[in-house]
């Protein structure tokens, strides 16, 4: 992993990384759990930056960089794509960032992603937030939400489930082990769901509001 490592590293600024320090909340949850839609929320209220890691790498598909087919093809199998890359593009997020507080929405995926990221950055999550929803209702939202994604359709979707079910969950009880992990019921309605975030990220906060 030293090669993977340091690679990560100099392709994202040609330099070490900076020790700014910074707050991270990674946030998690099933395909559909709502993360995207609460960061939002968060965002306006508590004042921090959404990296959405799936957005980040949709954008590298759209930019044309030469990793893009390879991204293309793994997200429509529903794969998790190389740790090297996403952690990469949130590496070079956070550092052009003016900000020091983010939520990480949708990694780490599995275990890989997880080690990878905090042996390269050196950032351990203040907390993780974890999005609890049954697979109907996230069924229900990827295909009503017409985002005109590649991997809303009802193929990827189970192929989706069985990555989080056997990739990400082992991350959560990792964290869980750590007692780091804020579970929320998320089939409730978005608002419900806000006044419970809402509680978690109050204590952190240094503004009014
Ligand atoms: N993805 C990935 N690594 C990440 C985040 C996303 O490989 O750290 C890929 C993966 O193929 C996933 C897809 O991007 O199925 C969409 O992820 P996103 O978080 O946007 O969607 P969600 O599954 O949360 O609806
Ligand atoms: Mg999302």
């Amino acid at each position: 992993m030293g090669t993977v490592v340091d690679a990560a590293i100099k392709d994202a600024n040609g330099s070490l990384p900076s020790h700014k320090k910074v707050t991270v909340v990674f946030v998690l949850g099933g395909p559909g759990s709502g993360k995207g839609t609460q960061c939002a929320n968060i965002v306006e209220h508590f004042g921090y930056t959404h990296l959405s890691a799936g957005d980040l790498l949709r954008a590298e598909i759209k930019s044309g960089s030469e990793n893009g087919t390879m991204i293309q093809n793994m997200i429509k199998e529903g794969k998790i794509v190389p740790s090297e890359v996403t952690i990469r593009l949130l590496q070079r997020a956070i550092q052009e960032s003016g900000n020091d507080k983010f939520l990480i929405d949708g990694f780490p995926r599995n275990e890989e992603n997880r080690a990878a990221f905090e042996s390269v950055t050196g950032i351990v999550p203040e907390f993780v937030l974890f999005f609890d929803c049954s697979e109907e209702e996230m069924e229900r939202r990827l295909l009503s939400r017409n985002q005109g994604r590649e991997d809303d359709n009802i193929d990827t979707i189970r192929k989706r489930f069985k990555v989080f079910l056997e990739s990400s969950l082992p991350v959560i009880d990792y964290y869980d082990s750590k007692g780091k992990v804020r579970k929320i019921d998320a089939t409730k309605p978005i608002e419900e769901v806000f006044e419970t975030v809402k509680a978690l990220f109050t204590p952190l906060s240094d503004k009014v509001i």
